[in-house]
């Protein structure tokens, strides 16, 4: 798979940037059962990024897209940091060569199926939907890549193979991939890859902020990644499409289309019975348990059984079943507008001649591709914005991303945390925590507290 040092980065990038062992559908196959004309399937409308998004997810995608603003990749500032590297993984040419290397499935009736298959799904999601290709390698894998419109999928023939006469099962695999586009992870996956193989390539010149650093900065993408990996199992969810008749239809048609990446067989399986297994085993066997969430660690993708119970919490207990009622007119837009904001309990983050000073604070709300940033404080350990009037476009299911940076004109402002915030229609007042590290819910008890007055019109 990796052929050159040259080829590396786009291997990287093009194979598990967005790949994996992801998956598809339906409507486009009608059943053959006698029934199947009286089966409805429900599709939710207006389906936004952040209602399929996990909070680390959209959380690591702020921080990873802000480094690739703009179309000329050249430009970006993390490929300028990493010289020439990032400028030869996105040579057009190359990875027109890539491509070349593949089927392009457009106006072949051979490959009608795909084609509808992707353009129905990508209707449910509301994007463009990218050219298709199929690859002839063995691997079972599908990934969508690109660094901008239009954007490619790529459909390995062992995975259609599989697939084939599963069209609900593949509609979960295309939903799935069509998701990576939904959320603008692409971006962001092509700078964790650079990231990585700047870090991890065998000639690479190591100086200490790689050595020291560069742990660190690959557990943090991979574990972003994993995060990534869980929003679109929703997106392939909800464009397998829920049954009138059986609620709980489309959960199991993503229960086996993910099982069906480990056997790899055109058996349908019990997963409930395969997770008591594993289940079984992360009990009883305590060293099993450990080894499997170290290998976890070092993987672009959460392992199968991870996957499942995620998804299942999903369905069941997350808001896809908000979603589903989701079907009639678009409501009329209302406004989310933001009247103060209050910290209280900012750590010292300035170390100069050997003592700890107060942060100087500067707070930036985004929410809704949209951000407002207040000036800066001075040694304020408890800032506090009042008579604001931050306006942004309300989103159900959207999470204000609030951060503190901590002014500083010689080194740049750093950041000092994030809290993610929600709001309810009814409601005028929220709080949250600051969070030190976005990973998991941090263990020390005395983090900054946020509150926030606002007002949903
Ligand atoms: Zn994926």
């Amino acid at each position: 798979m990796i052929r050159s040092r040259k080829t590396l980065v786009i291997c990287m990038v093009l194979a598990c940037a967005l790949s994996t062992r992801d998956v598809d559908a339906q409507l486009l196959f009608p059943k053959r059962s006698p029934n199947s004309d009286t089966t409805v399937r429900i599709f939710p409308k207006y389906v936004s990024k952040y209602d399929l998004m996990t909070d680390v997810d959209l959380l690591h995608c702020r921080y990873l897209g802000s480094l690739t603003e703009g179309n000329r990749v050249e430009d970006w500032p993390v490929v300028g940091k990493l010289a020439s590297l990032g400028v030869r993984a996105f040579n057009a040419k190359t990875v027109a060569d890539m491509l070349n290397q593949r089927f392009p499935i457009r106006d072949q009736a051979a490959f009608a199926d795909i084609q509808k298959t992707v353009d129905e799904c990508a209707g449910i999601l509301e994007i463009d939907a990218p050219h298709v290709f199929i690859d002839p390698t063995a691997e079972l894998n599908a990934y969508v890549t690109g660094v901008k419109a239009p954007y490619y999928m790529v459909i390995n023939q062992r995975l259609y193979s599989l697939y084939k006469d599963k069209p609900e099962e593949f509609r979960f695999i295309v939903g799935h991939e069509l998701g990576h586009l939904k959320c603008n992870h692409i971006r962001a996956h092509v700078v964790a890859h650079v990231f990585l193989n700047a870090i991890l390539g065998d000639d690479a010149e190591h100086g200490f902020k790689e050595k020291y650093i560069a742990p660190f900065l690959v557990y943090e993408l991979l574990y972003w990644h994993r995060a990534s990996e869980l929003s679109c199992d929703r997106a392939g969810l909800l464009c397998v499409g829920a049954s009138d008749k059986n609620p709980e239809h489309a959960q199991k048609v993503a229960e086996q289309a993910l099982t069906r990446l480990l056997h790899g067989t055109h058996n349908d399986v019990d997963v409930d019975k395969y997770l008591e297994v594993v289940t079984d085993f992360e009990v009883n066997e305590p060293f099993v348990a450990v080894i499997r969430k170290l290998q976890g660690i070092s993987k672009t993708h959460p392992f199968v059984p991870e996957r499942l119970r995620q998804l299942r919490q999903w369905a069941q207990r997350g808001n896809y079943k908000t979603l589903l009622t989701r079907v009639a007119e678009k409501p009329v837009q209302r406004k989310l507008v933001i009247r103060s904001i209050s910290i209280k309990g900012l750590p010292d983050t300035d170390y100069g001649f050997g003592k700890s000073t107060k942060c100087d604070p500067i707070v930036v709300a985004s929410y809704a591709d949209r951000e407002y940033k207040s000036g800066a404080f001075t040694n304020d350990s408890n800032p506090s914005l009042g008579n604001l009037a931050w306006e942004f476009d309300f989103t159900e299911n959207g999470r204000l991303i609030l951060e503190v940076l901590d002014y500083d004109t010689t080194t740049g402002n750093e950041l000092v945390g994030a809290g993610l915030l929600q709001f309810a229609v009814n409601e005028s007042k929220t709080e949250g925590e600051l969070r030190l590290d976005v990973q998991q819910q941090s263990t020390e008890v005395n983090l900054p507290a946020i509150e926030v007055s606002y007002e949903v019109k």
